[in-house]
Formats: structure tokens, sequence, C-alpha cells
């Protein structure tokens, strides 16, 4: 449908049309809205349009990493894999736009540029890159949190001559590696699934280690027609309990017990069990302490780099592989295929940045202190500017003036992760101080657009035209966020949860990790006791609710 088409004037815009927008669409069509979504793809699926690399899957196992609001829809979706690979979490997202019929109702290729309020008329003006002008009453942002991507800042990029590629924003056609030389910079969760298969095309791969990751044995395999019956057959009871869960997944128990009440030979023993069963849930659900006590943690770093020692065959590189800078876990922690295994080949080696430093591009390659790499291709697994980046890039004006960009520039704040003060009526899916990126997403973006669903009803029952979250209730919010995280070894690394990735960002731990429980309390007790905390606004006269 031709954008002209599309109605100028609707309840609410949804912006991005990853897992969080496909499903804000259907669910405020089903409440009654009139709505209209916008997203800079050629296509829905968000992180899985996007990040097309080779080796792209999830790290929650596929029949927990995905919707439960339709049972129609997860009885009818078969997973072939554990961790489903990008191509089919792609298809799923799509195969829901499609069931839920929102696809229709999305202008694809097309970027929301500007949002501002009006307090008189409490409407809000959307503009985008299309020349297109809309007005709406609420504003669902769904552009998701690692969406963003970042480009290394090293001098000479632009005329390197030969072919460059960002994970974030693999090309749609075949990229074929064969016979090339490569270069992948880095070496997080997306550089760890990249590297074991460009090496198996590549004449020779360069892997650009700035900092060593901790990475885990995926242990992905085909799902039996069996196991799947068998989880469908209870999939209601385990969407609840994954609910009420830690991670917000329901196949890992939540710990109970600390690693360090077991013997060496103990620990060691569960470990290998764990390494044998693949995936880092359940390494993260086995002990209460890994993220509280150093010694705890320290066991199972040890227990990695033990394996990476044991793994990789020069000793050199092993060490060079064996991350010592932060706690395991502080990051998030990778899982792979073959990851230290790739170290073997002969056509891979590691060029430990630490050690000898990118000094710039040139043509043909890149120049190290120790001299220069001639290479085909460029490959930037670089990472985004996470979490807060996808709004900061858009030029949101809320009351009075106030920028969105201005006000996250010291902190970002949002009461619940959810709602801004300042910006009335827009609700951020999996926003900051949310448990968001540290948990099981898919179920996370569900609690928050049904949050948003029922905070929209509750307006039209109470007949409100606003509503925002006071100031105090916000910083108190993003108060105890920081609480908790500094309770925890989250705050032990410069890691994109605490915006050290992007120079000027400020620097605090952004995400919730008290626990997608915890947090679906918090929100449920919000709501009981008459959004406590917000500011609601009925015909311009404001009324305090707390
Ligand atoms: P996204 O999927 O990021 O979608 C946001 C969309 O908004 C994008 O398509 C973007 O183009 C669009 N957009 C942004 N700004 C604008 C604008 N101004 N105008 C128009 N459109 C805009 N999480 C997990 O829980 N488990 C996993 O296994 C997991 N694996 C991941 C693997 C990778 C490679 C990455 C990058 C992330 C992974 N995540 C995982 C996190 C993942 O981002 C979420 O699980 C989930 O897909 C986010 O969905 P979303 O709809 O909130 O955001
Ligand atoms: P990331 O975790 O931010 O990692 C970026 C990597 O690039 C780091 O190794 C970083 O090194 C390196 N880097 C950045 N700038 C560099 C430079 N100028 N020179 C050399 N190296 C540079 O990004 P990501 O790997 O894309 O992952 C982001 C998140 O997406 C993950 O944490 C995870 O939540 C999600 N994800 C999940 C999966 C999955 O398994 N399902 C897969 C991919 C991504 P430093 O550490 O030194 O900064």
């Amino acid at each position: 449908m031709a954008n002209r088409d599309f109605p100028k004037n609707v309840d609410a815009v949804v912006v991005g049309g990853g897992f969080a927008g496909v499903y804000a669409l259907h669910k405020l069509r089903e409440i009654g809205l009139t709505v209209r979504g916008f997203e800079a793809a050629s296509d829905v699926g968000g992180t899985w349009y996007w990040n097309r690399y080779p080796g792209a899957r999830c790290d929650v196992e596929s029949l927990e990493y995905s919707f439960g609001f339709s049972d129609k829809i997860q009885q009818e979706w078969d997973w072939s894999h554990r961790f489903s690979f990008q191509p089919d979490i792609h298809s799923y997202i799509a195969h829901v736009a499609d069931e839920t019929g929102v696809r229709s109702l999305i202008s694809f290729e097309t970027r929301v540029l500007s949002q501002a309020y009006d307090a008189e008329s409490q409407m809000w003006t959307v503009k985008t890159d299309k020349g297109e002008e809309i007005t709406c009453r609420f504003c669902i942002m769904a552009a998701g949190n690692l969406s963003v991507p970042l480009f290394p800042d090293i001098p000479g990029l632009d005329e390197f001559e030969g072919e460059k590629y960002h994970s974030g924003r693999w090309p749609e056609e075949d990229v074929d590696f064969t016979g090339k030389r490569v270069a992948v910079f880095g070496t997080g969760a997306t550089g760890i699934q990249i590297i074991p298969e460009v090496a198996k095309e590549a004449e020779h791969l360069y892997v650009m280690q700035r900092s060593p990751n901790f990475s885990l044995p995926a242990g992905n395999r085909r799902l039996t027609e069996k196991e799947v019956a068998e989880f469908k057959k209870d999939y209601p009871e385990h969407r609840k309990r994954a609910r009420r869960h830690l991670f917000g997944v329901a196949g890992v128990p939540e710990p109970t017990r600390s690693v360090l009440e077991l013997t060496e030979e103990e620990t060691l023993e569960t470990f290998e069990q764990l390494w044998a069963y693949g995936g880092s849930i359940n390494f993260q659900m086995a002990f209460t302490d890994f993220m509280k006590d150093e010694r705890a943690n320290k066991r199972l770093a040890d227990f990695v780099r033990s394996k990476i020692r044991q793994t990789v065959k020069d000793p050199e590189t092993a060490e060079k592989l064996c991350p010592y800078d932060h706690p395991i876990g502080s990051k998030r922690i990778c899982i792979d295929t073959g990851y230290y295994e790739t170290f073997n080949r002969d056509n891979v080696t590691l060029v430990s940045l630490r050690e000898n430093p990118v000094q710039r591009i040139t043509p043909k390659g890149i120049v190290t202190e120790q001299g220069e790499i001639e290479v085909d291709a460029l490959i930037f697994a670089t990472g985004f500017d996470a979490i807060t980046g996808a709004l900061t890039h858009i030029d949101i004006t809320g009351r009075d003036g106030l920028k969105l960009a201005d006000k996250w520039k010291e902190r970002p704040s949002a009461y619940l992760g959810f709602a801004v003060a300042g910006f009335p009526n827009m609700f951020v899916i999996t926003g900051p101080g949310s448990p968001s990126v540290k948990s099981n997403m898919v179920l996370s973006i569900e609690q928050h657009v049904e949050f948003a669903a029922d905070t929209i009803v509750h307006m039209q029952e109470n007949d409100l035209g606003a509503i925002e979250p006071q100031v105090a209730a916000e910083n108190e919010w993003v108060d105890y966020v920081s609480e908790v995280a500094n309770k925890t070894l989250f705050v032990k690394a410069d890691s994109w949860y605490t915006g050290a990735n992007v120079p000027g960002k400020p620097r605090m731990f952004v995400p919730f990790v008290g626990g997608v429980n915890t947090y679906r309390l918090a929100c449920e007790d919000v709501k009981q006791n008459g959004y406590r905390g917000f500011t609601t606004e009925a015909r311009h006269k404001v009324r305090e609710t707390s």
C-alpha cells in the first residue's frame, strides 16, 4: 500500500516493526484503537531482519523466545532447533505479522525523524523521512534496544577499497567469502557467532580482538517432535511460570544454593554437566551467587578459562582468548558453536589489539603497530548504541520544548523503564530501567505492550487526556534500579549495559536486574493503586494520583 493511503490521524503511532512493534500494533488494534506503524527496514523482524549475518541465532531457547499471547500461534508454529537461526526467527515474526494482519498497518522503509507533543491538544505530531506528518494521541516506542549499529572510528576507514559489512546491517543478498582474506572486528556475542562461520569459507580470517569474552558452548541441536509436543501440551502453563521467573524462562529452575557450598570436585562435576548440556541461562541460574560474590564468580570464570586452554592448541593464543578484565556474566555471556576450536584452524589468526593496536585502515587493509594486514573484506561486529540510542536518534520533543536527548544526557531515566516525565502518552517498550536486555526479551516485550494497552484502557475509562510519570517517582525508580545493580557484579564491567561503548554517553548500569517477576509485580502494584507515581490530566486539569 502506498503511504498516501494511510490515515494522517490515528489514536496511536508505533515506531518499529520488530517483536515489539508487531505485538503493539496487534494489541492496540484489539482494544479498539486506530494505529499506524513505521519501520525503517523493508520488512518486519527488527533485530531478526537486520542481523542476518552468518551464524546468527538466539541464545534463549526458541520454545521460550517466542510470543505467548496467542495459543493458536504457539501451537501452530514449529521450531526446528533449540536455538533457532536468524531466518527462522525472521520467518516467525513475519508469520505473526501476517496472522494478526498488522503488516498492512506498517509503512516500511520509513524512518520516524521527529515527534513533538502539543500540551493543548494533548496530541503528538510525528514526522517521517518520507515527508509525512501524522497526529496521534499515543506514541509507542518499539524502536529496539540494539538497533543502532556502531562503526568504529578508525582513521582511513572510508578509504578502504574492499567490502565492508556491519553485523547489524547485513545485506539481504548472499555474501560469499570463499577465497577472500577477511578481518572481523569485535568479539562480543555477535563476533563469536560470525567467526566460526566465516572461517569455514575465507582463505584467511583475521580476528581483531580488543577484549576477550567468555563463551559457553550453545549445545544447539534439532528439537525432537516428542519434546516439542511435550512442551506444547502445557504451553500456557510454561508461559505463566516464565512470567514469575527471574529471567523470564520456564525451562530453567531458579537457583537455590551457593556454589561455595560445594567442594571443588562437586563444583567441577556440576560445571562439566552444564557445559555438556550447553547454553548460558542454565549456567547463570545454577547458583545464587555468581553475580553477587566474587569468589563464586571466579570459580566459574576459572572453569571457562581452563576450557579455553584445553580447546585451543596454541598456548599463546589460548591465553590471549582468556578474559581477566571482568567477572563472567557482567558482559553478556556468549554462546557459541565451535568458537574456540576455530583458533586451531590454519587459516585463522588472532590479532590482539591490546598488544598490537590498529593505527589506521588503508585502501588495501589494516595497519597495526606490527605492520599491514592486507584484506579483501572487513566485518564489523562492533555493537550498538544500545538501549537509548534508537530514541535519542529521533528528535523527540515533550512538554515545554523538553528534548528527550537532552533529558537523557545526564542519565537515561524512565519510570518503571516504561514512561518518561515530560513526555505524556509516550510508552517505551523495554525502555531503560526495565528488565529488557537482562531477560527473555520477548516475554518482557509482551508485558510492556500489555502495560501500555492497560494504561490506555484506564485512560479511556476515566476520560483522561494525558498521563506521564511524576519526576519524583521516576527518580526514585531510577535510584532503585541503580541500587539493585550496585549490589551485583554486573556493574564491574565496561559494557554496553553501562553506556561504556559509546564515547560521551552517561555511565550507569541501565537495565533492571532485580528479576522479571519482581518487576512485573512492581508494575501491577502501580496499576492497582490508581497508577501511583503518574500524573494524569483530563481536559487540561492536572490531577496528582499518588
Ligand atoms: P528490534 O527488533 O530492534 O526492532 C526495532 C525496530 O525499530 C528496528 O527494525 C528498527 O529498524 C526500527 N526503528 C528504530 N528506530 C526507528 C525509527 N526512527 N523509525 C522507524 N523505524 C525505526 N534477546 C533475547 O532475549 N534473546 C536472544 O536470543 C537475543 N538474541 C539477539 C541476537 C542479536 C544479534 C541481537 C542484536 C539482539 C538479540 N536479542 C536477544 C535482543 C533483541 O534485540 C530482542 O530480543 C528483540 O528482538 C527486540 O525486539 P524489538 O522489537 O524490541 O526491537
Ligand atoms: P558488543 O557486545 O557491544 O561487542 C562489540 C565488540 O566489538 C566488542 O568485542 C568490542 O570490544 C568490539 N569493538 C568495538 N569497537 C571496537 C574497535 N574500535 N576496535 C576493535 N574492537 C571494537 O556487540 P555485539 O557482539 O553485537 O552484541 C550486542 C548484544 O546483542 C549482545 O550482548 C547480546 O545481548 C545481543 N546478541 C545476542 C546474540 C545471541 O547469542 N543470541 C548474538 C549477538 C548479539 P570491547 O569489548 O573492547 O569494547
